[in-house]
């Protein structure tokens, strides 16, 4: 299908560009349930589906792009399909940065941690929500993202025109625990507190929320792997309930605060 490439904007033969990987979906399914199937998460449903989200989206050189600078890297330490989880493993060999003993959550400051590709960690989680917003995704109960004037900042920084665009702050989540849950999984979706925009979705292992705002303090940039003091990065055992509380609290307000 000939039409015009959301990353250069050149006129190309457009490649079927998956909303996730479609690695991501082998590492979901579960052979030993009756139905192996997935349990995808959105905003408005929750659905076990085969399905693979994709449309004509982006020419071969930008689909090589994307998995040259992010997929690649990330596919290889996110949970692998015989259940092992390299990030997880390199992160447990280290002492956290911050911890308490109360609390689920921990801090490792990635800076000092050679074997975390941080850069292409980032560039795939932008990757990702920018995929969110680039295609009306509705069928699958995922709204198409609206990040503003934030829209052609990732697009160039996913292009190599720019560094990690300012004012963006992507917290990443590790998965920590025996338990690994790699039937759920939650589609890019957006909600709005005050001035600033959230977003969030996760995969096995990992969980991204991105913040956008014109008016980003250092409260909110500290946690964020490029902006942040050290690089930070998260790993808890409760994943699911911070994204899903997140996602109602956000929904409790979304339509009063929804942005224009
Ligand atoms: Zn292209």
């Amino acid at each position: 299908m000939i039409g015009k490439c959301k990353l250069c904007l050149k006129e190309a033969n457009l490649k079927k560009s998956h909303l996730l990987p479609a690695a991501i979906y082998k590492r979901l399914r579960n052979e030993r349930e009756k139905n192996p199937n997935p349990v995808l998460i959105s905003t408005n449903t929750a659905v076990q589906t085969s399905k693979q989200i994709w449309a004509h989206l982006l020419c071969a050189d930008c689909e090589q792009r994307l998995n040259k600078n992010g997929e690649h890297w990330v596919l290889g330490n996110c949970i692998q399909e015989d259940g092992s989880f390299p990030i997880a493993s390199i992160l447990a060999a280290r002492n956290p940065d911050i911890s308490s003993p109360n609390n689920p959550t921990k801090v490792y400051y990635t800076l000092n941690i050679p074997e975390i590709n941080i850069s292409a960690l980032s560039y795939f989680a932008l990757s990702i929500f920018w995929r969110g917003s680039i295609y009306a995704w509705k069928d699958y109960g995922c709204i198409p993202i609206n990040f503003g004037i934030y829209q052609e900042k990732i697009r160039r920084y996913l292009l190599g025109l720019t560094v990690f665009p300012r004012n963006c702050c992507l917290m990443v989540y590790v998965r920590e625990g025996k338990e690994t849950d790699h039937m759920t999984y939650l589609l890019p979706s957006e909600g709005q507190k005050g001035d600033i925009h959230i977003c969030k979705y996760a995969i096995p292992g990992f969980a991204f929320i991105l913040l956008t705002s014109e008016n980003m303090n250092l409260n909110e940039s500290q946690f964020c792997i490029m902006h942040g003091k050290g690089n930070p990065i998260f790993v808890t055992t409760i994943i699911e309930k911070l994204l899903m509380d997140e996602v109602s609290k956000l929904l409790n307000n979304h339509s009063s605060s929804k942005r224009e």
